[in-house]
């Protein structure tokens, strides 16, 4: 079989910076990517004949593990049904019901194909609702790639430096508005500053795309509150958190009610899906049944519906409070290690999820995120994939559990970091 190193010289001809999605391109943390011949469990195994541990899990949609039988068979099974048909099909009126039942403050949704279709419609949908143009987003926080949301770093963007991204048009960003993540202040000046003009408050419930950075008492509270007052929608994105931080969502463990929320990854049992749902009186808005238009040829696919049918109905029985606690079990071993070895880290964890930042200092927001030592996470970063453990590619990113890791997993993980540090 052809090595990585070729095939990524040859996708580098064809393929802009030889990938598909700028952050797998491994450039934050100074190496070549490594290319995958499969996956099973909580393991990748690369064309190079590594099999490794896999932290990274698509970037979320495997809390299940890679290939689980019944997502596969599921697949297996409505492959000869037929791929795509551009009319209803039973498959996504059935998993609408799953979505629903999981999330009290969904009553409807409706299906797309990735978190940002997702948000972008959610937005549109929350403009269109409250005849305002206005946005309030978090620094760090990341929708997606739709222009009004590329108005500052978002997680890729961060970690490469780029400010902004040129190809977006000044008048898509210009009613953005920008606070930081877990301060309150900064989202009440905006509110008192453009009064009766902001549509909407975009946030992920507990930020994972600059480190896992779960939010601070009174935060998700407080911008409720505010959102009533203003007479502005709530948008959640749980394109992470949706099926994660509990079967019903962060919104459900922390017993917040958002107007919208915008659902990714986990949905789709690793196809391509995305989902935007609330309150019926709002989602009754969205064409053909009200004025706001969104559509999509491939929306509702088959094929994503099924994958996502098995991997609810799977999760539904799953104990998320023992992965949890594996997790917290695993995670603490781990910063034992950094701690022995005299490496500063802080460790963050939610459900499935942890980030180690290395820093010694308290991680609120991205201004905090940025203070942390990216070059120290870099050389882990290398030390640990050759040492067979893949984490993400960049300091600013979320370690994904899946059911799927085993106990020996977690062990061969801490040995390497043993190693690596
Ligand atoms: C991944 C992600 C998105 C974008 O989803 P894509 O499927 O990559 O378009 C949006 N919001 C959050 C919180 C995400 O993590």
């Amino acid at each position: 079989m052809k090595s990585s190193q070729t095939w990524f010289a040859e996708a580098k001809k064809l393929i802009p910076g030889g990938v598909n999605s700028p952050v797998r391109a491994c450039l934050n943390v100074g190496c070549d990517p490594l290319f995958i011949a499969s996956a099973k469990g909580g393991h990748i195994t690369t064309v190079d004949g590594a099999e490794m541990v896999d932290f990274v899990e698509s970037w979320g949609p495997m809390l299940l593990g890679h290939a689980h039988p019944e997502v596969t068979r599921a697949i297996v099974e409505a492959a000869p049904l037929g791929t795509s048909y551009g009319a209803p099909c039973p498959a996504e009126v059935e998993l609408a019901r799953m979505i629903v039942d999981a999330f009290p403050a969904m009553e409807m949704v409706r299906m797309v194909n990735s978190g940002t279709e997702a948000t972008m419609s959610a937005l549109r949908l929350a403009r269109g609702v409250t005849g305002r143009d206005k946005v309030i987003k978090f620094i760090g926080c990341y929708h997606g790639h739709a222009d009004p949301f590329l108005a500052s770093a978002g997680s890729g963007v961060a970690t490469l430096s780029i400010p902004g991204t040129p190809g977006v048009p000044e008048c898509t960003v210009q009613d953005t508005l920008l606070a930081p993540y877990n301060e309150l202040e900064g989202v009440e000046e905006l509110f008192g500053k453009y009064a009766g003009e902001i549509a909407a408050v975009i946030v992920e419930p507990a930020a994972g795309n600059m480190g896992l950075v779960p939010p601070a008492e009174g935060f998700l509270e407080g911008l409720r509150r505010l959102c009533t007052a203003n007479g502005s929608l709530l948008i959640f994105d749980e394109v992470i958190t949706g099926f994660r931080a509990a079967y019903g969502g962060m919104q459900t463990r922390c017993g917040i009610e958002p107007d919208l929320t915008t659902l990714g990854k986990i949905i789709g049992g690793g196809l391509p899906v995305g989902a935007y749902g609330g309150k019926a009186e709002y989602m009754r808005r969205i064409s053909p049944s009200g004025d706001v238009y969104q559509a999509g040829t491939l929306s509702g696919n088959p094929l994503a519906m099924a994958a996502g049918l098995a991997t609810l109905s799977l999760l539904k029985k799953s104990d998320y409070a023992a992965l949890e606690a594996r997790v917290e079990r695993f995670s603490r071993d781990l910063e034992d290690i950094f701690r022995e070895k005299g490496v500063a880290v802080k460790i963050h964890r939610l459900a499935s999820m942890f980030t180690i930042f290395f820093t010694d200092g308290e991680i609120k927001n991205f201004a905090d995120v940025k203070k942390c030592d990216a070059e120290a996470y870099a050389a882990f970063f290398r030390k640990m994939r050759e040492n067979g453990i893949f984490i993400a590619p960049s300091a600013f990113e979320t370690a994904m559990v899946s059911f799927a890791h085993t106990e020996e997993d977690f062990a061969r993980t801490l040995e390497a970091a043993r190693r690596s540090l």
